[in-house]
């Protein structure tokens, strides 16, 4: 079922954006002269419209860098004025924000450590309620979406309309090539929950690394999303967070210009047939696809009767081995992803078990 949020469009209090949203700045504030050196390089591209910053830095270890402290809202208002554009910074707690707020920040963002405390959104949304301050906010840290989308109705019920979700990938439970794994499915789901909410990708949080920076970020338009929040410093080598994640402005333009943005949709009638048409093909294969699923289950209770006659157990190991062996190699053999369809047989296996077992167990 669709969440009903009152969200504003980013055009409305963007006027001037021309898709997509762009959020560019360090990691950290770490110097006045750092700040403004970033920000006169980045403001001479002009895709980019907001520039962030890291006042308050929410280490997963202590002893790291945590942040400048409530001076660099000082250079915020200092970049707003020299550049003009936006400036935005995270806040973790109540005081962060009134600070924030004080110092006539357009943009507070909700890190994704503090997105999963119910408590610490709640009194972020406390404080950010009667303005019409933008608020974004970043996925927790477990891909846990009910979390996330707690923390935006929470901020959302406080009267803040010009929200935003930030997706910056999951902290990995293995060895991964990111740093965060871009669970993408999870992403859909929030689109298809919240259709109306502008959804941002974090490609820097996500990559760990600037080589990863340009697919994340393509991937992420070219599944619709709404803009990117990436991490530029004037000279990352010497960075006191993220120093591997950041790109020098110059390299963002670089990277931009490469980009390829995709339209949401078209009018162009002739791509509306054939889309049409092969989406209507798409259709009959699927419930192909389900009428062999459901005579394929019919045999397996079958069978379920057959091993309750004659008191054999549900799981054959030795059939499953076999079984998993000659659908992965014939899918091999087909062109099809061979972890793709391994997960399928798990899951189909997994059912077919658990009906067996059923089966053996009435009464
Ligand atoms: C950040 O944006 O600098 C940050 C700390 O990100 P996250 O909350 O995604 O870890
Ligand atoms: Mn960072």
């Amino acid at each position: 079922m669709e969440i009903k949020l009152d969200i504003q469009p980013i055009k409305s209090w963007l006027p001037k954006i021309d898709n997509p949203l762009l959020i560019a700045g360090p990691c950290s504030l770490e110097t006045e002269e750092q700040t403004l050196s970033t920000a006169r390089l980045l403001v001479n591209d002009h895709r980019v419209q907001i520039f962030r910053g890291g006042v308050w830095k929410p280490r997963t270890r202590p002893g790291c860098f945590e942040g400048i402290g409530k001076i660099g809202l000082e250079w915020l208002k200092e970049v707003k004025k020299e550049t003009g554009l936006m400036v935005g910074t995270e806040v973790a707690n109540a005081k962060h924000t009134e600070l924030a707020l004080k110092a006539g920040l357009d943009v507070l963002w909700i890190g994704a450590r503090s997105t999963a405390s119910p408590f610490t959104v709640q009194e972020i949304a406390n404080v950010v309620k009667g303005t019409n301050v933008t608020v974004m906010v970043k996925n927790p840290v477990n891909p846990d979406i009910q979390l996330w989308i707690g923390a935006l109705e929470r901020i959302n019920r406080a009267g803040i309309k010009n929200l935003i979700a930030i997706h910056r990938g999951f902290t990995p439970f293995c060895e991964t090539k990111y740093r965060n794994y871009p669970n993408w499915k999870t992403y859909i789901e929030l689109r298809r929950l919240i259709p109306n909410l502008p959804v941002i990708c974090d490609p820097s949080h996500i990559s760990g690394k600037r080589e990863y920076l340009y697919e994340i970020s393509q991937k992420a338009f070219d599944m619709g999303m709404d803009g990117l929040m990436i991490e530029s410093h004037c000279n990352p080598d010497v960075a006191l967070s993220d120093k591997a994640q950041q790109l020098i402005p110059s390299d963002l333009t670089k990277l931009l210009d490469r980009l390829v943005i995709r339209e949401k949709k078209t009018n162009n009638k002739q791509f509306e047939n054939q889309l049409e048409m092969l989406r209507n093909r798409i259709d009959a294969i699927d419930n192909e696809l389900l009428e062999t699923l459901s005579a394929r289950f019919a045999i397996t209770k079958q069978i379920g009767e057959y091993k309750k006659i004659h008191n054999v157990v549900a799981l054959q190991m030795d059939r499953w081995k076999e079984l998993m062996e000659s659908r992965t190699n014939l899918a091999d053999k087909m062109k099809l992803d061979k972890t793709l369809v391994k997960s399928l047989f798990q899951l189909i296996h997994e059912d077919s078990v658990r009906m067996q077992t059923e089966i053996l167990d009435k009464e």
